[in-house]
């Protein structure tokens, strides 16, 4: 079911041009707007002809998936960045950071795991505060009016803050969503935003998007 190689770089470049266009069309974008790709539930085969196209960052939301098909891809282009998009358990941690160069956070003991495994192994990777903008009860996040309590208690860590994340609710229109995430992150001096996927990343951009995490109009249709 996997898309054929010639599609997904087709795909790929018409995502990039998506973007500048986004970003010329914006008021005020944020200075740069990088495309984290995200490839979780597709396999090499399909990963491959991006990274041939010269793509280097990309996403995946599950840590065991991702020891599975990142690290020989990693031997092999050694200027991969690997964001980890999705919740992590704690007993993930020390794997998670092994892996990925960019990490979510959504709560204390999340913060204060990630801070340990850093101690002992060295590695840093930046860290998006996860915001659960529309205070849905299944979704990971923070809660809006609890984040600045986070943001400050990861800054206390020194963890490597980059900024802040978010997913809106799949029914509801996600600009409001955005503009709660810009705010939020302009108070506490944050200057990084990941926000926007396949369906509404120009919006995002529009917003201040850094970072837009892109998968299915790249991909194709997970299984
Ligand atoms: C799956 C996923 C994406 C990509 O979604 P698409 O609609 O396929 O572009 C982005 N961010 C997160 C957190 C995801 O889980």
């Amino acid at each position: 079911m996997s898309l054929p190689a010639e599609t997904v770089a087709e795909n790929l470049r018409r995502i990039l041009a998506r973007i500048e266009a986004a970003r010329k069309g914006a008021v005020k974008p944020a200075p740069f707007t990088s495309l984290v790709a995200i490839s979780k539930l597709h396999g090499e085969d399909t990963i491959r002809p991006v990274m041939e196209a010269g793509h280097r960052i990309f996403g995946e939301n599950r840590v065991q998936e991702a020891l599975a098909k990142w690290p020989a891809l990693k031997r092999e282009f050694p200027d991969i960045e690997l964001h980890m998009t999705g919740p992590l358990q704690t007993n993930k941690v020390r794997e998670a950071v092994g892996l990925f160069d960019a990490i979510v956070v959504d709560r204390s003991k999340l913060a204060h795991a990630l801070k340990a495994e850093i101690d002992k192994s060295g590695r840093n990777p930046l860290v998006f505060i996860q915001v659960n903008t529309g205070e849905e009860p299944q979704k990971a996040g923070i809660a809006p009016q609890d984040a600045p309590q986070l943001i400050a208690e990861a800054r206390g860590l020194g963890l490597n803050l980059a900024g802040l994340m978010c997913v809106p609710p799949f029914e509801e229109a996600p600009a409001p969503h955005f503009a709660l995430l810009a705010k939020l992150a302009a108070e506490a001096g944050l200057d990084r935003l990941s926000m926007g996927m396949s369906d509404d990343f120009e919006t995002a951009i529009r917003f201040g998007a850094t970072h837009v995490r892109i998968g299915t109009a790249i991909f194709g249709e997970r299984s």
